[in-house]
């Protein structure tokens, strides 16, 4: 499976970029996108575009979805023009967006029904990193699929990590945006701390983004709330929905994410003032009362 026919479902700001690699590496394309607007440059560069998921799997031997949430999600791969009414028996069906166990679970199920395999397979990385090709999969499913699909990974990624069963990815996945999340709110209030006291703000933000809590995170949004530059890299509301995703997750193991729930609250908030399609740099306005 060198290189295989692969069905790409979701053309938004990460899908557009990893269709791209795959395409720019030699791998016949179906595209798929509910706006098919998205789909013309695509077409320009060679791919196919098909009217619906089903008929993109039709003759892939990888389906990939990448959209945005569980409902997105289920509208690519379920029901009468979703991928697995198209599919054929054999093909690898992965899901790379950033959705729930359940959801993952119910599409293992589905692929098995249709003696097909199925893998989760989460990102971290942003745009940049999909534009380039240096992704980071989480893996959850048999890693003899996993073997099958590599090359297909491969021209996509930094790095591929295998971490359990199937939902294993999607689990670790939601863990990560959790504490990213946090960290994006607890940054939001803290630069409005020091902006309303009169600090000397580049000062103190250096002492924070070259200290202890200057994760890469840190370092990367602080410089866009400073620059109040929320040109969508990572959606405000989709940061939203990977909290609310975590938060039910946690539930599932007793578990309450208390600082995901207030850093949800903040995000949450951010929507409701119309920031739910920007940066999710974006959280502090609300904040400094804008
Ligand atoms: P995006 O730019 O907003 O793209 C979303 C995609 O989902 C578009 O193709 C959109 O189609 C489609 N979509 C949304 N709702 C739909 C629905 N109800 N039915 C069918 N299609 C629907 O988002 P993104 O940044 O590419 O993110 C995609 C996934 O990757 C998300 O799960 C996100 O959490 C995850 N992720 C994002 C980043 C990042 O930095 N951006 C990093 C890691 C993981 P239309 O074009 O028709 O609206």
């Amino acid at each position: 499976m060198s290189k295989p026919n692969i069905a790409f479902l979701g053309l938004g700001i990460m899908g557009s970029g990893m269709a791209r690699r795959l395409l720019s590496n030699g791998f016949p394309l179906t595209v798929f996108n509910r706006n098919p607007d998205k789909t013309k440059s695509f077409a320009a560069e060679g791919a196919a575009v098909a009217g619906s998921p089903r008929e993109a799997a039709a003759k892939a031997e990888v389906v990939i979805s990448m959209v945005a949430d569980d409902d997105a999600s289920r509208a690519m791969w379920l029901g009468e023009r979703g991928a697995f009414a198209g599919v054929r028996p054999g093909t690898v069906c992965i899901e790379c967006s950033t959705v729930t166990v359940d959801v993952v679970r119910e599409y293992a199920a589905a692929a098995r029904e249709k003696k097909c395999e199925f893998l989760d397979c989460p990102v971290t990385g942003s745009k940049m990193h999909a534009a380039a090709g240096e992704l980071n999969f989480l893996v959850g499913g048999e890693s003899a699929v996993l073997e099958k699909v590599r090359p297909v990974l491969a021209v996509m990624s930094k790095t591929i990590t295998p971490l359990g069963p199937t939902g294993s990815g999607a689990l670790v996945k939601l863990i990560n945006n959790f504490v990213c999340g946090v960290q994006v709110a607890a940054l939001a209030e803290a630069l409005v701390l020091i902006e309303r006291s009169g600090l000397d703000r580049g000062k103190s933000l250096e002492v924070l983004t070259n200290g202890a809590p200057g994760s890469p995170l840190v370092k990367m949004v602080s410089t866009r709330m400073t620059a109040s530059d929320y040109t969508p890299n990572f959606l405000l509301k989709l940061m939203a929905k990977d909290l609310r995703y975590a938060v039910q997750e946690g539930k599932k193991s007793s578990v309450e994410l208390e600082t995901a729930a207030v850093a949800l609250k903040r995000f949450q908030a951010a929507i409701g003032a119309n920031l739910g399609e920007k940066d999710m740099a974006a959280v502090v306005e609300t904040l400094r009362g804008r």
